[in-house]
């Protein structure tokens, strides 16, 4: 299994591809304005985009999916998400934003009005769900309700549920508890390693440790 983070900036987007079926994903994309660069990530990493068939979105904040549309009509991506996150993406809105740090109340005035292009969603992800390049998609609640992670044996991309570039504890989310319980989940799934949003990879331990005292 091949797993790239693309660094947008301040934020990541996956590059995932199972070298023995050749089949390739995204896992996120960034903003609508990191569209060349996140292109240009690819290029560097020698990737055909032409030859990525699926958009993978964990949730529906617009610097997780603004570029989805784009990336659908001029690669010819389809875009799949958890059904909550869909409703969202589909009117190009942000989804559910509550504040959970200092950082989180100092944002949310302007992120709740975030907007970007609609993107249609192809394919509704629900818990469980096989997905190409290998991929199991588990849903993990607590950055929002919505939230859907994507794992690749002990390695697992889960979008916001943990954010390490900000203290680790996202700066919105339903609870601290919510958080901790996705993370205990993939835990007790097998899983060992977080690729995040926003920062570097992580060990689970580290983040369930960083939670609880947060
Ligand atoms: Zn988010």
């Amino acid at each position: 299994m091949r797993i790239e983070r693309l660094n947008l900036g301040l934020n990541n987007a996956y590059y995932l591809e199972d070298e023995k079926t050749g089949e390739a994903v995204l896992v996120d994309c960034g903003l609508e304005s990191q569209f060349d660069r996140i292109i240009k990530r690819l290029n560097e990493i020698s990737v055909d985009v032409r030859r990525i068939q699926w958009l993978y979105i964990t949730h529906a904040h617009t610097d997780h999916f603004g570029g989805a549309q784009r990336l659908k009509k001029e690669y010819g991506m389809k875009v799949a998400s958890s059904r909550g996150a869909a409703a969202s993406m589909e009117t190009g809105s942000q989804g559910q934003t509550i504040p959970a740090t200092f950082l989180g109340r100092v944002f949310n005035s302007f992120a709740k009005k975030g907007r970007c292009t609609p993107v249609m969603v192809d394919l509704i992800i629900e818990d469980g769900d096989e997905l190409k390049a290998g991929l199991h998609a588990k849903a993990t609640p607590g950055h929002t309700k919505d939230c859907m992670s994507f794992c690749a044996g002990e390695q697992c991309v889960v979008g916001d549920l943990i954010m390490p570039a900000f203290g680790t504890m996202p700066f919105y989310a339903i609870s601290r508890e919510a958080i901790l319980e996705s993370l205990i989940r993939l835990k007790d799934s097998g899983i060992k390693s977080l690729l995040p949003g926003h920062g570097r990879e992580v060990s689970i331990e580290f983040a369930v440790e960083k939670i609880v005292r947060s």
